[in-house]
């Protein structure tokens, strides 16, 4: 009878320690699998976390973000090792969104197809956009992990992520952002946490434009901005004011130009408020 109940403890013991195990070593991840998506994920004892064989950056509060590309419907094999020994490993399709056609015929024929004077300009602010961009990846921590939020309250979506652009007839690159519209002077908001990359002066295509890293990878763009309240190097929080909605550059009227890449993955902005967790992402 004695053996009997000190048994029955024994299992019990065993179950709490095993299901406490369980529940320390969990790992969620967050986002939609499919293209033009940012992912990230979080749990506890994270040794590594790896998508095919590259390495993901994962901080101290055991984050780790990963995206895909609008054209990136590979397979990956997301493998994440948890304190213990624990192996996670699990095969990624990303779905495939569908992506619009978009016809813009009232753009100057000077931005379709720039002139030959604006080519050297170009060239240079391609460069300096290029040097911004190769410092994402230097915060390895989840910067992002306070949230995110919409730049801009309401006003109207006119542009897309993803769609293919035909300028006057002309096929053009592919839509990479969210094109909010709003009065000129309207505020624009850092989306998440980050550090300002680059505040760039009236640049041919993007205007006044910026550029924050949210960490391991993940970075936003605002572009066509009438006015900039931010200066390089800068941090901002989620929801500060960092400029105002203008027509600066490659731009038919006053709206934003949202971008959101993972390092050079260009992701939907639209999935990125999905992101949040309904608790507050803390
Ligand atoms: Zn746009």
């Amino acid at each position: 009878m004695i053996n009997n109940k000190f048994r029955i403890h024994a299992i019990v013991a065993v179950l709490v320690l095993f299901v406490s195990n369980l529940w320390a070593q969990n790992l969620e991840i967050y986002g939609e699998y499919s293209t033009g998506s940012v992912l990230f994920g979080v749990g506890e004892g994270i040794e590594f976390a790896k998508l095919d064989s590259v390495y993901l950056d994962v901080d101290d509060g055991n984050y780790f973000a990963f995206g895909f590309d609008r054209d990136d419907k590979n397979e990956r094999l997301l493998h994440v090792k948890l304190s213990g020994g624990k192996v996670y490993l699990k095969k990624i399709k990303p779905e495939q969104a569908s992506y619009k056609i978009q016809r813009i015929n009232n753009m100057q024929q000077k931005h379709v197809t720039p002139p030959q004077s604006e080519i050297d300009r170009i060239v240079r602010e391609r460069k300096i956009t290029r040097a911004a961009h190769k410092r994402i990846g230097e915060v390895k921590e989840a910067l992002y992990k306070n949230g995110f939020q919409r730049p801009i309250k309401g006003g109207r979506i006119s542009g897309v992520f993803g769609s293919q652009r035909i300028l006057n007839g002309v096929p053009k690159n592919i839509h990479n952002g969210l094109d909010i519209a709003k009065p000129r002077g309207t505020p624009v908001h850092a989306m998440a946490d980050g550090f300002v990359r680059l505040a760039a002066d009236t640049f041919f295509y993007a205007g006044n434009n910026i550029l924050i890293d949210h960490g391991q990878g993940l970075s936003s763009k605002y572009l066509h901005l009438s006015k900039m309240d931010v200066k390089v190097d800068e941090f901002v929080k989620k929801g500060q004011k960092i400029g105002e909605v203008g027509t600066t550059g490659r731009s038919t009227g006053p709206h934003l130009h949202w971008t959101v890449q993972w390092y050079d993955k260009r992701v939907d902005p639209a999935l990125i408020l999905k992101l949040n967790k309904p608790d507050g992402f803390e």
